[in-house]
């Protein structure tokens, strides 16, 4: 897909924040919805999403959906390295297909890092949906 084009709203994450489908919820508000990946890179990896915006990716999404996007991706991140405890971690954001990007839907990535692992581009499988689980009770916990 293109940097450019029209919004899918069938794209999995419009269905999540519809409620269509399922998604391991960390934290929402009324602007923000923020879930664990699916397919993690490493432990703790979340994905924080606009709920209001059509936006497929930096180019489209305005100023101030972006903001509150990013209040929510440092709060988080904050609250997940303090709970994690990792080395590291990343906050990244892709755009277009050759930018590593696979669903439109603008979204960041936050993505704890150890040093006792490598940082691999791509995800190595479907996460343990009973560590998922337990991972999104421990997070909710501390989020309130
Ligand atoms: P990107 O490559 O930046 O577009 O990232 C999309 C991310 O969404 C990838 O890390 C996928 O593992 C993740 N993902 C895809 N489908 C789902 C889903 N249903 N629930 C949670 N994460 C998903």
């Amino acid at each position: 897909m293109s940097l450019f084009g029209e919004y899918d709203s069938q794209n999995i994450f419009a269905a999540i924040i519809r409620g269509d489908a399922p998604c391991y919820k960390i934290y929402e508000d009324d602007d923000v919805l923020a879930f664990l990946d699916l397919f993690p890179q490493a432990y703790g990896h979340t994905l924080v999403i606009p709920k209001n915006a059509k936006a497929r990716n930096l180019l489209e999404v305005d100023g101030d959906t972006l903001a509150k996007m990013m209040a929510t991706v440092q709060r988080l991140t904050g609250i997940i390295v303090d709970e994690l405890k990792p080395d590291g971690v990343q906050v990244m954001q892709f755009n277009g297909t050759a930018g590593g990007q696979t669903v439109f839907h603008i979204h960041m990535h936050i993505v704890p890092r150890w040093e006792s692992q490598g940082i691999g581009a791509h995800a190595s499988g479907k996460g343990d949906p009973a560590e998922l689980a337990a991972l999104q009770e421990r997070l909710v916990k501390r989020i309130g």
